[in-house]
C-alpha cells in the first residue's frame, strides 16, 4: 500500500480512503559531498528513509503517497564547491507548503517530509513550511533530526555534527547505491572530525571555513554497507513516529 504518486491517475487518489492515507516527500540536495560520494547523496539517504518508513506505515494499514523527491535545496554551506546547486530558501518553503496544502485540500491526512539535507538554511525554510501549512489547517510533520529527540537515535559521528560525507552518510550511500561510492578513494581519506554544529555555532557559513576544504567530515573510511541498513531502518522508525504522532494527535482533536 506503498503507492508512487506520479504513477496513480487522478481517480486512483480520489478513490483512496483519505482518512488512512499519509504522504511522503524525500527532501535532499545537490550538494559536494567530499570526493568519494555522489552530489546525490542527500537524495539518495531521504529517499531510503521515506521508503523504510513508508514500509512501516503501510504495515499498519495506512496507504502511503510516495511524492518525488526535492532535490533543489539552499545549500550555502557547499555553494562553493563544483556542481552544488543553491537555490533560494523561500523557493523551498513556497514549494513545499503547496504541495502539502494541495494534498491536505484533497483529503490527505497528514504530510511527513523525509529531510537529508541538514544544511541550517534549509532546516530553516522547512520549519517555515511546517508554520505556513499549520496556519492554513493541514498538516505537515518534519521530523528533524538536527533535534536531540531524533539525532540521540543517530549514530555517534551523526551527534557529533561531524557528519557530512563521513561514515554516516558514507554507510547509508553505500547501502543504497555502491555503484555511485568511489570505493578507490574512500579508505584513504583521512578523518575530519570538525563538528559543523561547533562551527555554525561560531559564525561559519562555509565547508571551507568550517575546516573542511574538501566537503566533508567525518570519519568517511570506517564506512560500511551494514551500517547503513541500520541507520536506514532507524530513519524508517523515525518517519514512522512522528507521522503517527501527529495523526493520534489530530484525532484527539477532532
Ligand atoms: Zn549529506
Amino acid at each position: 500500500m506503498v503507492h508512487a504518486l506520479t504513477a496513480l491517475t487522478w481517480t486512483a487518489v480520489r478513490d483512496l480512503p483519505a482518512g488512512r492515507t499519509v504522504a511522503v516527500l524525500p527532501a535532499g540536495a545537490i550538494e559536494a559531498h567530499g570526493p568519494h560520494l555522489p552530489l546525490g547523496t542527500d537524495v539518495i539517504i531521504a529517499e531510503a528513509m521515506a521508503r523504510a518508513g513508508a514500509e512501516r506505515l503501510a504495515a499498519r494499514g495506512l496507504h502511503v503517497l510516495m511524492l518525488p523527491p526535492l532535490a533543489l535545496a539552499p545549500a550555502p554551506f557547499a555553494a562553493e564547491f563544483a556542481g552544488t546547486l543553491h537555490t533560494p530558501a523561500e523557493a523551498t518553503t513556497m514549494i513545499v507548503a503547496g504541495a502539502a496544502r494541495s494534498l491536505s485540500a484533497h483529503g490527505i491526512r497528514v504530510t511527513a517530509i523525509a529531510n537529508a539535507h541538514h544544511d541550517p538554511a534549509h532546516v530553516q525554510a522547512l520549519r517555515a513550511a511546517v508554520a505556513a501549512v499549520e496556519e492554513s489547517g493541514g498538516a505537515l510533520v518534519f521530523p528533524d533530526l538536527t533535534r536531540r529527540r531524533w539525532a540521540e537515535r543517530l549514530s555517534a559521528e551523526f551527534r557529533s555534527g561531524a557528519s557530512h560525507a563521513g561514515r554516516y552518510e558514507g554507510s547509508i550511500v553505500l547501502a543504497e547505491r555502491p555503484d555511485l561510492v568511489r570505493r578507490d578513494l574512500m579508505p584513504a581519506l583521512p578523518a575530519n572530525p570538525r563538528s559543523l554544529v561547533d562551527a555554525i555555532r561560531r559564525g561559519d557559513t562555509t565547508f571551507t571555513g568550517a575546516g573542511g576544504a574538501e566537503a566533508y567530515f567525518g570519519f568517511p573510511a570506517e564506512a560500511t554497507a551494514e551500517e547503513g541498513q541500520e541507520m536506514i531502518a532507524v530513519l524508517g522508525q523515525i518517519l514512522e513516529e512522528a507521522v503517527i504522532e501527529c495523526l493520534n494527535s489530530d484525532s484527539s482533536r477532532s
